[in-house]
């Protein structure tokens, strides 16, 4: 929230956020208390009315926090005059929940496309409808599509974007669909969690919210769930969606908010390195003849590859590829893997793969599958910042 003198995006990270401590501890200590004290009754109804700046209860907030949260939005906000606030929460999806369920009401719909984390699609199509909130899903990427279902419908309040997003790495156009947005008056959301703000800058591009899984990349080390939802509307953020938050007890906690914080110092080094590997990798599976296909925004071959070059700063360091055989030949291929980790998720530093026909999403039909490119020998894969040469020699050896 605050803007100061730093200049470089790596200072930026590193510093901003951090208040000296009282006791003059280098790192903000890891507030581990439920409750905080009041000198007199007096002091208590100061805090209470916002007289005086104060924490009051654990639920509410604490220095581990608002270190974190200060953090993030320098970061989101990082090189211009966009003014933002972020809360902390106590996991992507909370964050979302909190996002979702604080902006719209009964009646409302949210435009979106049909690639949405797990989570998110479960959350807008089987818990928000019986709350009267439903989604419009569309192929975002045709802004003809998304303008007409905008013009049809007036009861959607908000466009939600998540990009790039799995399996197949698409992307959408954030500033075409936020100028779109904003001619039928809707707010704009994105989930940046892929991207981190390092690689995009939502805000940037006509988004009004922005929310992260801080689990994968902010973190980086993969220590702690968290999330965050960032709002350019200090009012309404400071408001009706912090009393949302605070009252659901979506919060994270300190020791969490603690590791986030060392881990965003390193996201500028770590993301140059994630990237830099992921280009290396996805080369290496192109021209692999026992790949069929490769899907990464660094190459042209990517259908999204010039919207993902305007938007973002490296194409990041997810991709995902298709292997021989089928579900068979996916597992095999996941079972020979030495040095590379069999894992869901992103954005620790070891490189992470999964095959989604097998793992997250076996039970789904495979008409639906299809639907959302996930074939039988798919497998995605999160680029760790190991030495390249080595991540590179165990694909080999486990496509052979
Ligand atoms: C992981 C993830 C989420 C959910 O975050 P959690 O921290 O697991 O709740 C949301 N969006 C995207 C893009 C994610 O990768």
């Amino acid at each position: 929230m605050k803007k100061n003198n730093l200049k470089g995006w790596g200072s930026v990270a590193v510093h901003s956020g951090h208040q000296k401590d009282p006791n003059y501890a280098h790192l903000t200590p890891i507030y581990a208390s439920s409750t905080y004290i009041f000198d007199s009754a007096e002091q208590g109804m100061h805090r209470f009315t916002g007289q005086e700046k104060g924490y009051i209860y654990g639920r509410w907030g604490s220095p581990s926090i608002t270190e974190a949260e200060e953090k993030i939005a320098a970061l989101e906000t990082y090189g211009t005059s966009i003014e933002a606030t972020a809360i902390l929460h106590a996991s992507g999806m909370a964050a979302i929940t909190t996002l979702l369920m604080s902006t719209l009401s009964q009646g409302d719909k949210i435009l979106s496309h049909f690639s949405l984390y797990g989570g998110t699609d479960e959350l807008v199509h089987r818990i928000l409808p019986r709350f009267g909130v439903s989604a419009v899903i569309e192929d975002l990427r045709d802004l003809e599509k998304a303008e007409s279902a905008l013009r049809q419908d007036k009861s959607i309040k908000m466009v939600y974007l998540e990009t790039p997003a799995n399996p197949t790495i698409q992307c959408v156009d954030i500033a075409a669909l936020s100028a779109l947005a904003k001619k039928y008056n809707c707010i704009v959301a994105c989930d940046n969690t892929f991207a981190t703000p390092y690689l995009q800058q939502p805000f940037t591009l006509g988004a009004d919210f922005i929310v992260h899984s801080t689990t994968k990349f902010l973190n980086g080390h993969g220590t702690a769930i968290g999330g965050a939802l960032v709002g350019k509307d200090i009012e309404r953020m400071r408001g009706p969606i912090y009393k949302f938050h605070k009252t659901t007890g979506a919060n994270s906690n300190a020791f969490d908010s603690f590791l986030l914080v060392q881990g965003m110092k390193t996201l500028e080094v770590r993301m140059e390195r994630h990237c830099a590997n992921a280009e290396q990798v996805a080369r290496f599976l192109e021209g692999h003849k026992k790949v069929k296909k490769v899907n990464y925004t660094g190459l042209s071959s990517h259908p999204d590859f010039a919207i993902a070059a305007k938007q973002m700063k490296h194409p990041g360091a997810l991709l995902s590829f298709e292997v021989e055989g089928g579900l068979q030949g996916g597992i095999q291929f996941m079972d020979k893997l030495n040095f590379c980790t069999r894992a869901v998720s992103l954005g620790t530093c070891d490189t992470l793969l999964s095959h989604p026909a097998s793992m997250t999403h076996f039970s789904v039909p495979k008409e639906e599958k299809e639907k959302y490119g996930i074939t039988e020998g798919l497998i995605r894969m999160h680029v760790g910042i190991e030495t390249v040469d080595d991540i590179i020699s165990d694909l080999d050896q486990a496509l052979q």
